[in-house]
């Protein structure tokens, strides 16, 4: 056994170059009574001395060259962790999840003939495709129980574009499969603000949807082909634009989160760019008036986002003071919008006509919010560094359940942390529209050094969501944090798993 250095890396979402302005820097020093001078942590996690297994070196040596084999210690600690805010925590306290033996990076042709080796010498396989997980879905059950080796996708990009689909490897991220397709004018819709990072067999391993899925629809509408690598062979769906034929391939591998084998090429339908993209935004009086408006329509915009009162107001503190967003507020105040509530709203092709009951505030703020949309999440970083705690839980639920569902989730969160006696703040949106209900999103910070506080919070906050018809999540997948409410979701699991696929 040979051993390797100690080496930092950082577990941050993308960078932290993040501009706080003084307003919402002032707002949040007030709220949880720091310092915004403080930074506490720059992110960096050191990675222990650990290792390297000649023996399992050997094994992986007979069905894989030496380039796509990895025994650094950053680079299995990054391929057994995720961006969740349970592991950062964790990370920032020094707790480090089990650390997987090996990472691998196959090619294509390389593939079945591991998966077959690994199960022969029964060894235990993670699957990490962007490694932008934020439901504990890339920590591995094994690790410490025998080998686990994790087996990453980036090099599983083989690409064609005919019969109006991209077949593609499961390894693109978003932003380079886009930026191909749209060189030859073409998209495939899909926008999650993951994008940069997340890859193609993410989203199929955990039923992901974007930005755009009012229009586009969320992965499982996008895909019709997938090829799926399992220990009992390589399967393939026979692609046509639909079949009755049984249970397909596809059908397994949605939703199957590393579980049911190595999503490897998928079949994703494109459409030509649009001519012209339509902005506009609106406020209305309150969320709840908002809510009633949009449940009224029957075709949806591709863009649709309205935000609760608190999120609106937080947008608007990172706005600058300025002549111009004075005279915009006496504007709306003129209207009777006080403390209102924030639409978004874009359409491709063609305008849009105003919601009921909404107030026309411009394009602008819909502009602002298309050019930075995968920049946001950079925030929670620079939270992150001054101590702070920043997640999101998210469902979806019928129209009719929606308010209440809400109502109670926001007093849930604001019950916790008077138990805990932690300082905290929640904010909403809904954003994936259906004719029978929607999606919403809660992003909530809090200020806490205990993993548990979070916890508690977050299993408060699902229990409201299963309690008032919510699904336990509309898009992030269940990973290893939501395991415990799946119910039925785990005995068809159980069914379709491939042995030495992580649990
Ligand atoms: C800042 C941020 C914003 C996000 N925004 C969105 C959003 O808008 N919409 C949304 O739906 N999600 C969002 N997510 C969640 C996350 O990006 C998605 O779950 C995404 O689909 C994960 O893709 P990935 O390639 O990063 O997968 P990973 O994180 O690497 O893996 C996730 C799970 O999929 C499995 N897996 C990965 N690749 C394969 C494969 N080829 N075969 C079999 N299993 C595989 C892994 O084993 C794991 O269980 C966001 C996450 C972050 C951090």
């Amino acid at each position: 056994m040979g051993k390797t250095s100690k080496q930092a890396f950082n577990i941050f979402f993308g960078n932290s170059n993040y501009n706080v302005n003084e307003n919402t820097a002032k707002f949040i020093e007030k709220l949880f009574g720091i310092n915004w001078g403080n930074r506490i942590w720059d992110g960096n996690i050191n990675a222990p001395q650990i290792a390297v297994d000649d023996e399992l070196k050997q094994i992986l040596l007979k069905c894989i060259n030496i380039e796509s084999i990895s025994f650094d210690p950053v680079d299995r600690m990054k391929h057994s962790i995720g961006k969740s805010s349970i592991e950062i925590l964790n990370s920032r306290l020094s707790i480090l999840p089990g650390i997987v033996d090996a990472v691998v990076y196959p090619d294509q042709d390389e593939v079945y003939n591991l998966v077959k080796t690994l199960k022969k010498e029964n060894i235990h396989i993670t699957v990490y495709g962007g490694g932008t997980s934020v439901t504990g879905g890339l920590i591995s059950k094994y690790t410490g129980k025998g080998r686990t080796v994790s087996i990453d996708t980036s090099k599983l990009k083989k690409i064609e574009l005919r019969d109006g689909i991209v077949f593609c490897g499961a390894g693109f991220t978003g932003k380079e499969l886009e930026e191909i397709l749209n060189t030859k004018g073409k998209t495939m819709g899909n926008f999650p603000e993951s994008f940069n990072y997340s890859t193609v067999g993410g989203w199929i391993a955990t039923k992901e949807s974007g930005q755009e899925s009012n229009q586009y629809g969320d992965i499982e509408d996008m895909v019709s082909y997938i090829e799926l690598v399992r220990t009992d062979g390589l399967f393939s769906d026979r692609y046509s634009p639909r079949s009755s034929s049984g249970i397909s391939v596809k059908d397994v591998a949605m939703g199957s989160e590393g579980k049911c084998g190595i999503i490897m090429n998928a079949g994703i339908k494109v459409y030509n760019l649009p001519e012209r993209r339509h902005y506009y935004s609106y406020f209305f009086k309150s969320f709840k008036d908002g809510i009633k408006s949009l449940m009224q329509m029957e075709k949806f915009p591709t863009v649709l986002r309205l935000s609760d009162e608190t999120e609106t107001e937080f947008l608007f503190l990172s706005q600058n003071n300025s002549m111009a967003t004075d005279i915009f507020s006496k504007y709306l105040s003129l209207r009777q919008v006080n403390r209102g509530s924030l639409l978004i709203l874009i359409n491709n092709n063609a305008r849009f006509k105003k919601p009921s009951n909404s107030v026309y505030s411009g394009r602008t703020i819909a502009r602002i919010w298309e050019n930075t949309r995968y920049e946001r999440p950079y925030f929670g970083n620079v939270l992150w560094e001054h101590g702070l705690v920043p997640d999101t839980l998210e469902t979806s639920v019928s129209w009719e359940n929606i308010i209440k569902l809400y109502d109670e989730a926001i007093l849930s969160f604001n019950n916790s942390i008077r138990e805990l006696n932690i300082a905290g703040i929640i904010m909403s949106h809904i954003s994936h529209f259906y004719i029978d209900g929607c999606a919403i999103y809660f992003t909530f910070i809090i200020k806490t050094d205990k993993t548990d506080d979070l916890i508690k919070i977050r299993k408060n906050m699902v229990n409201v969501f299963l309690h008032n018809g919510g699904s336990i999540t509309h898009h992030h997948g269940l990973g290893k944090f939501f395991e415990e409410f799946a119910g039925d979701n785990s005995v068809f699991m159980k069914m379709l798993r491939d042995d030495i696929f992580d649990k």
